[in-house]
């Protein structure tokens, strides 16, 4: 089959005007002018889009379904500590049945929002088997063991247990305010084994900084009120502290490229030093309207990407978001750093969150041999190709995943 549009967006090269892309089972099998892939595949059906941009399906590196439900259900807090009392005292009015509901909506939203892949954290892996996810996902174990460090082992095992019989899944140490370093090492050490992704909030919030560097703020005492053993709160920052858990002699940042590090909005000098002397580069997620929304210090996009790293976005949960389109996380990024070209930030939901996933050679382009989860969006001349597309703020209409058309929105 070949589909035509007025402008092929490949995130491979400049846009081809009057393209076209032609599909085999669940694959790109070419792309190119139109003119030239309709000689090359003479015969084959023509699904012509007309006045629209084709472009890879759109990829959320980072977010929680488990609370679709929360939606405008939690105010903001004066604190992220009060934020999470908030979200505790929700979650403990939910059933099984109410997380599988969730999860659920959760991907209907975000494929009717162009999402064709997304990196799901979840806190109860025994459900993923109840649930038949209609787009490309990676589920995540959010695994915590604040309130039982013993069982750090046990908890991490019994979560493989559940996501191993699924494609494509990674572990997620939640934080390292609520994951002992236990855990983490097991994680690591069964990523390596596995071959699995790996990922983890860091250095989200201030107050995550005062508790590691300085012993004391909301977080401290709260987690200490609960027990938590406080005795890695000393003058190190989470970005230290995590890189000496996790360090072996290859690296001297702990995190490999498997890991994928979400916010790391709190880095201090001593921390870009650290992260500048890496050499190995992990993927970073921001999440522009949770970040806005708990009001965190300023996510220093343009000192990571000079480092190296590769910054993707993501939605995080719809406790601090309002929905689930990458769309709308793209005019958030945008405006919070107006020099970005349209371009480069539709990079951070394709090409780059691909590269997040490991996925650089099959997701995230259009290209021969790589997946076919493409959508369009309408495309009216009127203005640059990929500033129409950042501006693009309704479902979209037309999408393919691995071949098969999707129901349009
Ligand atoms: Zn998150």
């Amino acid at each position: 089959m070949i589909i035509r549009a007025r402008t092929v967006l490949t995130m491979d090269g400049p846009p081809i005007e009057n393209g076209a892309v032609a599909v085999s089972e669940d694959r790109i099998d070419d792309v190119g002018k139109f003119s030239e892939v309709s000689k090359r595949y003479s015969g084959q059906e023509v699904v012509d889009l007309g006045e629209q941009a084709l472009l890879p399906g759109l990829i959320n590196a980072h977010c929680h379904l488990d609370y679709t439900c929360l939606r405008g259900k939690i105010l903001r807090q004066r604190s992220f500590t009060g934020w999470i009392r908030a979200i505790n005292a929700e979650k403990a009015k939910l059933s099984p049945e109410d997380y599988v509901r969730s999860i659920n909506d959760g991907f209907v939203e975000a494929k009717r929002f162009g999402t064709t892949t997304i990196g799901n954290l979840t806190g109860f892996p025994e459900l993923v088997a109840r649930i038949q996810a209609p787009i490309r996902t990676w589920w995540f174990a959010e695994l915590i063991d604040v309130r039982d460090p013993s069982r750090a082992n046990e908890v991490v095992d019994l979560a493989v247990e559940k996501l191993r019989a699924t494609d494509r899944w990674g572990l997620a140490p939640h934080a390292l305010f609520t994951a002992s370093a236990n855990l983490y090492r097991r994680c690591e050490e069964i990523a390596r084994r596995e071959k699995v992704l790996l990922t983890t909030h860091l250095a989200e919030s201030e107050e995550e900084m005062s508790m590691f560097r300085d012993a004391r703020g909301a977080l401290y005492r709260f987690l200490k009120q609960i027990g938590r053993e406080m005795s890695d709160c000393s003058e190190q920052t989470p970005l230290a502290l995590l890189s000496e858990i996790l360090r072996d002699s290859s690296t001297s940042v702990g995190m490999t490229e498997n890991w994928i590090v979400v916010h790391l909005n709190e880095l201090v000098d001593d921390d870009f030093d650290l992260l500048a002397s890496s050499r190995k580069k992990f993927s970073v997620i921001h999440c522009p309207r949770s970040h806005d929304y708990f009001g965190h210090s300023s996510f220093q996009f343009h000192k990571l990407r000079e480092l190296g790293f590769n910054v993707c976005l993501g939605t995080d949960s719809l406790a601090s978001n309002d929905d689930l389109s990458l769309f709308a996380e793209m005019r958030a990024f945008r405006k919070g750093f107006p020099n970005i070209s349209p371009e480069e930030v539709l990079k951070t939901v394709t090409v780059n969150a691909a590269g997040a996933l490991r996925q650089e050679n099959a997701l995230g382009k259009i290209r021969s041999g790589f997946a076919a989860d493409l959508i369009a969006v309408p495309s009216a001349r009127s203005t640059s190709v990929f500033q129409e597309v950042v501006a693009f703020d309704r479902p979209v209409g037309w999408s393919m995943i691995g071949g098969r058309f999707q129901n349009s929105a």
